[in-house]
């Protein structure tokens, strides 16, 4: 047995518990070998080595002794040794840290080969080609790795040999082309990298060792784990293994299998095979591999023994596992496992199955399915994946499908999508003028950015298409056309379908398809295997969950789907788009009035049309709470814009009076900093009898559902509130609305009156703000704009892409709750609020409601609900389940 302290573990001495120190592949080589599975014996050192490696710059005291005596047990079992020409041993040194990070690192094969070795593995094995070409490959992969040296000189070497030859493929050279470019890469090393290759083979195995240990803080391993979220200071642990060979002949072969189909889920052996080649010939995808059939057909045997391993692996680990295997004249090795990634279809069939087959339970099932996976598959996407090649491809950086025609600018895409046609909104890149056009469009697509653009996060934000930075297309907006690298020129108004999920955009329409696993969400039934799997689990999620989720809807229409989807409730009905389109003139005149009765008329004129609003929204919400926010957003809001107006009125001749008074409005209305200006409760406040219109509208509407027979529970918000005083006034006034409405209806009307949380002063003071409120509502929006002093706009417009390629932060704060500051404020408003009120209700509207990492937050901290926008509901509902299971949250770590 090795010392608890030791920085080698033979495969026997370790296990899947030990995956911090022996890494992924490590841990599950030794779990193999206990378990009985053919593995070529080996060991591994662990990342503490790695560790003490990468800090000193030099392998830890011990390291050299201990890997002695693992090598010499190694020797002694298989009976070859390192070096010996008439027996040798050969090995690979394999790299593996404690997350799978795919071709991320170095891996060398048939370590042990020199001059004189290579003459013994040809008699050993009888087969001269194939130890030649087995030392060529070592030459390689060492003098790359080891030696750095540019491996695209190795290449040119064999390919001015194939010339020479008149050969096309590395297959059809023969013994003698292989002596001669043994010699030629010989005589490369020396030349590039200043040394002689290493003939002695513990030379090899150290220099080896201490490359792969360097390959952790290679660019692209570093690049990888940012992306994936994985700490930078785990190191790699490096297993040494005795080499078995796949490419000895017709009864040899190479591949890869799982337990399950990792993209469908669907059960039953799935998997790849290659006779007659060396593991990284199937990984590297150089050769077209076939299916596990031909294994079957060709040795039937091998082919259930390894059926076999794969019910034993799937058993202990009771998940997908995958398998890297080899078979060498006829015996079967297994090379690694692990728990196998997967597709979002393919997590909720293979946890659902594992449920019904007693495997798991249902919590633990619904532990491995993740709220982003069951968004994405919300999606409507492309009936088959095109087999033509893509205009050109970019960032997936909202998923979905789309097919729209293409335009240039918003106003072409509001233009066309007024006229009833779904339109592409194409631009170098976009800022917040364009937001009209996104919202028109079906999707985004930009030649410039990243997944931090403005267009992939606000694409992202509603739930639109979005392929960004697709760096090949030139992207014309005066000449309205953009050409692609292969010089194609689409233009405006030509078809395109755009596909978020993979990153590709395609000329034409691709066939779309509505996802079956959203139309059983919304029906509540289903007959597909994968609709029942995301069925059952958010069924379950529902029955663990604590945390309640209702939708953020302004209209009957959201609110009925969203009531579809499983929303038990509004939690944010938003009334400024009520205030648009037709109504546009009516709170203009509210606005430009200049005396009491002409504001009074023109509120009277928005009542009616008010009340209509509500009592679609509480009848499509017929026994579940809906919160209504009072009037938000500055006023100006509700104006033209400034710049347009004062053009329109400097080219007229005679400007109407009204022009000139709705100028005067907005220069007298314009705020440097409208954000902070005169908005939410400060509106109500500011302006007589706005709030009260529309709270006589909510409880009228309250009225007229209660006539007729429904039953509404509308809640009433106070927006942008900072002081206890704020709050107390609007609430009297609100108040005393709701009194005289139920005076004239002659019974009680009464809606819980709350406020939002989205200052720093007002979750600072919640315990002041509670006297005066039923319920809480957190706008993380708001509040994590004025907790960090940005506006989101302007900041994701200008500095985020670079903090968040500097890391200063690992995701936008915008997009997952900060837990250190925002979170905090939350956790302490709450404390104080129930101290003052204990029956106080609390939830939040922001955009994180929609964010399943951050439910976990909003649950742990105490929260009631959460409400986010009706699309997501689904997934946040699942997201709500599994934090009540503690599941891991799916935050950062999977993105
Ligand atoms: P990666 O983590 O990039 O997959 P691996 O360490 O798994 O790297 O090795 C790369 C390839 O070499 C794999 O196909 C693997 O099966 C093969 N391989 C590694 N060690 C051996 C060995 N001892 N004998 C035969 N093939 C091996
Ligand atoms: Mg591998
Ligand atoms: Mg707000």
């Amino acid at each position: 047995m090795s010392a608890p302290t030791s920085y080698v573990y033979a495969f026997a001495d370790g296990s899947r518990e030990l995956t911090d120190l022996l890494g992924g592949k490590g841990a599950g080589l030794a779990e193999m070998s206990r378990l009985g599975l053919p593995v070529p014996p080996g060991f591994t050192i662990t990342t503490q080595a790695c560790r003490s490696y990468l800090a000193t710059g030099e392998e830890p005291a011990d390291l050299g002794v201990e890997v002695a005596q693992q090598l010499a047990a190694l020797e002694q079992a298989v009976g070859r040794s390192l070096g010996a020409a008439d027996r040798p041993l050969l090995v690979s040194v394999r790299s593996g840290g404690k997350f799978s990070m795919p071709g991320m690192m170095e891996t060398i094969l048939d370590i042990g080969l020199n001059d004189a070795c290579v003459r013994g593995l040809a008699r050993v094995t009888g087969k001269e080609r194939f130890a030649w070409d087995s030392y060529r490959r070592l030459l390689q992969m060492f003098g790359h790795t080891v030696m750095d040296i540019d491996s695209a000189l190795f290449e040119e070497v064999l390919a001015a040999r194939k010339q020479k030859y008149g050969l096309k493929n590395d297959t059809e050279l023969d013994t003698g082309h292989l002596k001669s470019i043994v010699q030629e890469f010989k005589s490369l090393i020396r030349r590039e990298g200043g040394e002689e290759f290493p003939q002695d083979p513990v030379t090899q195995l150290h220099q080896a060792i201490r490359s792969v240990f360097s390959s952790w803080n290679s660019e692209r391993a570093r690049l990888y784990r940012a992306r994936e979220a994985i700490p930078d200071d785990l190191g790699t642990a490096v297993t040494i293994q005795t080499m078995v060979f796949g490419n000895l002949g017709a009864d040899s072969g190479s591949g890869v299998a799982f337990t399950r189909d990792p993209v469908t889920g669907e059960p039953g052996l799935y998997g790849d095979y290659l006779p007659g080649a060396q593991g990284e010939d199937v990984v590297s995808g150089a050769r077209d591999a076939a299916s596990l059939d031909s294994l079957r057909t060709a040795s039937p045997d091998v082919h259930d023994e390894l059926a076999g391993h794969l019910r034993t692996l799937e058993h202990h680990y009771r998940d997908l596992c995958d398998v890297e295997f080899t078979v060498e004249r006829g015996t079967l090795w297994i090379l690694q496992t692990r728990v196998g990634k997967r597709t979002a279809e393919a997590a909720f069939r293979i946890a659902d199955d594992l449920a019904a087959e007693h495997r798991i339970s249902r919590d633990e099932a619904l532990r491995r399915v993740e709220g982003e996976q069951l968004n994405r598959l919300m999606f409507p996407r492309f009936a088959q994946r095109p087999c033509d090649v893509p205009l050109a491809g970019g960032v997936a950086a909202s998923p979905g499908a789309a097919v729209g025609v293409v335009v240039f600018d918003s106003r072409a895409a509001v233009r066309e999508a007024r006229a009833g046609r779904r339109t592409v909104l194409v631009r170098r890149e976009t800022t917040p003028e364009d937001l009209p056009g996104m919202i028109a469009a079906e999707a985004v697509l930009t030649s410039r950015g990243g997944k931090t653009s403005h267009a992939a996060v606000v694409a992202r934000g509603m739930g639109k298409v979005c392929v960004c930075g697709a760096e090949t297309l030139t992207v014309d907006e005066t000449a309205r056309r953009l050409t692609t690298r292969s010089g194609v020129v689409v233009h405006e108004g030509d078809t395109v379908s755009v596909d978020g999920t993979t990153g590709t955009v395609h000329l034409g329409a691709l066939p779309l398809i509505d996802s079956d696993v959203r139309t059983a969400v919304e029906s509540g039934t289903s007959t597909g295997a994968l609709s029942n799997a995301v069925l059952r689990s958010v069924a379950h999620a529902d029955s663990v969950a604590r945390l309640e989720v209702r939708a953020n809807a302004d209209t009957p229409a959201d609110a009925a789907l969203a009531r579809r989807l499983g929303a038990r409730g509004i939690g944010l009905c938003r009334t400024e788009h009520m205030f648009l389109g037709d109504r546009r003139s009516l709170i203009e005149d509210m606005i430009l009035a200049t005396d009491d009765d002409a504001r009074r008329s023109a509120l009277d004129a928005l009542l009616p049309l008010q009340r209509l609003d509500f009592v679609g929204i509480l009848k499509a919400m017929d026994g579940l709470p809906v919160t209504i926010r009072l009037l938000d957003p500055p006023l100006h809001e509700f104006l033209p814009d400034l710049t347009e107006l004062s053009v329109r009125l400097a080219t007229m001749e005679n400007p109407a009076r009204r022009d000139r008074e709705l100028l005067d409005a907005v220069q007298r209305l314009h705020e440097q900093n409208p954000m902070l200006g005169l908005r939410g409760v400060r509106l109500g406040l500011v302006v007589p009898g706005l709030f009260a219109m529309q709270t006589r509208a909510i409880a009228e509407a309250v009225e007229q559902r209660l006539r007729e027979g429904g039953d509404p529970h509308a809640e009433i918000m106070i927006p942008l509130v900072a002081t206890a005083e704020e709050l107390r006034l609007a609430r009297a006034e609100v108040q005393q609305v709701l009194a005289d409405v139920s005076g004239t209806a002659g019974r009680r009307i009464d809606c819980p009156i709350g406020t939002m949380v989205e200052l720093p002063r007002a979750a600072l003071t919640a315990d002041r703000l509670a006297r005066h409120a039923d319920f809480f509502s957190f706008g993380t929006n708001d509040l994590t704009q004025t907790v960090w002093g940005m506006s989101r706009d302007d900041a994701e417009a200008s500095f985020f892409p670079v903090y968040l390629d500097r890391a200063v932060f690992p995701v936008s704060p915008f997009d997952s709750i900060d837990e250190e500051g925002v979170g905090r404020l939350i956790t302490h408003a709450l404390a104080g609020g129930h101290k003052a009120n204990p029956r106080l209700a609390a939830g939040i509207c922001g955009e994180h409601g929609g964010d399943p990492a951050s439910v976990h937050f909003f649950h742990r901290a105490g929260l009631d609900y959460v409400s986010c926008s009706p699309f997501r509901v689904p997934a946040v509902r699942l997201a709500a389940g599994r934090a009540a299971l503690g599941a891991a949250s799916g935050g950062s770590a999977s993105r």
